[in-house]
């Protein structure tokens, strides 16, 4: 039988509710959303997504799609890699308020040259099949209601020969640091939501959602349901977070 409910963080939800539970977050959390970034993480999420460029492999001439894509952090690096005249960077995500704040911080730093904005869900790209030369999602997979049917997406629009990096919060590998990590996700996030974003019901939601997510075994299993080839990943900080990758052949 078909699943009707999914999960929102610790809660079952009707599937079809969930896109609006997540929209509510990212609507309340879009302003805050860099801010916070960098004191949850003490700015290690700079480093994550470096690492995730790498992989990426970007060379002039390409054209990515940062999916998910927020406020941009990985866009506005993408960008400072593409150097052509034909070449782009299109900065997806399903949210309004998060896609205006990635516009405005980007444009405010200066970067404007072959950056598009599209507001999209991943389940169902408005984009063209065999598009792109990389697709990255960050932080983004989680949020997904329908995780494989995204991955499907990604595969369409990915030109053969084509990868996609995945950086997302994963299932972390040493017992002790779990429970650490656990303490910290559930009693100090939820107040730094409180007393910083005024909203600890968001940041609940984050730690909730991370724990519901596939472990590192059992997306890249997903990533092989949706056809991708040469799928791997890297853990990253003990397996806080893990890069999968897959390639399109
Ligand atoms: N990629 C950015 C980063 O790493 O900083 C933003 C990550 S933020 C935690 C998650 C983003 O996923 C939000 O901007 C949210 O609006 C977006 N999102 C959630 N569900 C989505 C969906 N179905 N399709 C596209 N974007 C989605």
């Amino acid at each position: 039988m078909e699943k009707t409910t999914t999960d929102f963080g610790f809660q079952q939800v009707p599937l079809s509710d969930k896109a609006k539970l997540v929209g509510e977050v990212f609507s309340s959390v879009a302003r805050k959303y860099d801010v916070m970034n960098d004191l949850m993480s003490f700015g290690i999420h700079r480093l994550w997504k470096q690492i995730a460029l790498q992989h990426c492999a970007i060379k002039p001439g390409q054209t990515v799609l940062d999916l998910a894509g927020g406020t941009g952090d990985l866009t506005r690096a993408i960008a400072n890699s593409l150097t052509g005249p034909d070449d782009q960077v299109i900065l997806a995500d399903i949210n309004a308020a998060m896609l205006n704040a990635g516009r405005e911080k980007l444009i405010n730093l200066g970067q404007i040259k072959a950056i598009k904005y599209l507001q999209a869900n991943a389940e169902d790209l408005p984009l063209a099949s065999n598009t792109f030369d990389c697709v990255v999602i960050g932080f983004g997979l989680r949020n997904v209601t329908q995780k494989q049917n995204a991955l499907a997406e990604m595969f369409r629009v990915l030109k053969p020969g084509g990868r996609l990096i995945i950086l997302e919060f994963s299932k972390p590998v040493y017992k002790h640091l779990s429970s650490i990590y656990d303490a910290y996700s559930f009693k100090i996030l939820p107040l730094m939501g409180k007393i910083i974003a005024k909203d600890p019901d968001s940041y609940r939601y984050l730690a909730e959602s991370i724990r519901m997510h596939p472990d590192q075994d059992q997306l890249l299993a997903m990533l092989q349901a949706a056809k991708f080839e040469r799928c791997s990943y890297q853990n990253l900080t003990g397996g806080i977070c893990a890069i999968h990758k897959g390639f399109k052949f």
